[in-house]
């Protein structure tokens, strides 16, 4: 047994090392942020709030390294050749439509000169702690994306096929009637989708998606299945930040191997 142990750890080392000096795979990353806020919520879900400072911090390290924050319309544009894309991009993303995107992140972002993608969840827009509609109106006017995390945030998947409609269809008119420009991303709750729900973001005119899966995009990555990364609060500071965009980096390399 103890055998079977070390020679399955010697493998696993084995395959990580050749992972590691594989070149380095095209695309960019997508980043996914929930709150930014310095207030302890439930401890259940504290692991996504990201500290303000740490947030600017974060940003800092982007800019040092040359990265260009896009929105996934500018991915669109790049992809039908409309638009090149940045030498070196970027996309921050941010889920549920907490109240402090607006409060708190964005001076910062805008402070740093970048944008971002923000999926509401139509039925909470002006609850206690969510954005309301003029919050994203001003907004999108200072070029950040507003995109959709449904209308309830139920997964896509367990859904029979009228009632996954109503959760895609209702909440873009709810948005585009209140005089939102078009919306055309889409954030999977739970990160749930399959080929049915890509096939109906399509017929919703739905031009992109993004996952939970961790690795990097490129113009030919299918755009319903858009890879991100999770940045939750960090406990090692930029450490850890710079080793969750490697994380990106790794599985991109393993996919390009499988
Ligand atoms: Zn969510």
């Amino acid at each position: 047994m103890r055998l079977i142990g070390i020679a399955t750890c010697m493998l696993a080392a084995l395959i990580a090392a050749v992972i590691l000096l594989l070149p380095e795979p095209e695309g960019f990353p997508i980043l996914e942020y929930h709150q930014v806020t310095d207030k302890p919520l439930d401890p259940a879900f504290d692991v996504y709030n990201v500290p303000p400072a740490a947030f600017a911090e974060q940003l800092d390290y982007l800019q040092a390294e040359g990265y260009t924050t896009i929105t996934l319309n500018d991915f669109m544009y790049a992809v039908r050749g409309y638009r090149k894309l940045p030498e070196k991009p970027i996309v921050l993303t941010f889920d549920d439509g907490y109240a402090d995107n607006y409060s708190e992140m964005l001076p910062i972002l805008e402070a740093h000169g970048m944008t971002a993608v923000i999926y509401v969840i139509s039925n909470e827009l002006g609850k206690a702690g969510y954005l309301t509609f003029d919050e994203l109106k001003d907004m999108q006017r200072r070029g950040i994306e507003i995109g959709l995390h449904t209308a309830d945030h139920l997964a896509l998947t367990s859904l029979d096929e009228a009632a996954r409609r109503r959760q895609v269809r209702e909440s873009k008119i709810l948005l585009e009637w209140s005089g939102l420009e078009a919306i055309g991303s889409l954030s999977y709750p739970n990160g749930a989708y399959n080929p049915e729900v890509e096939q109906l973001l399509r017929e919703e005119n739905y031009l992109t998606a993004v996952t939970g899966e961790a690795g990097l995009n490129t113009l030919e990555t299918n755009p319903y299945e858009l890879y991100r990364i999770h940045i939750r609060r960090p406990r090692f500071g930029l450490t850890e930040f710079k080793l969750r965009l490697f994380k990106a980096t790794f599985f991109a390399k393993l996919r390009n191997i499988f």
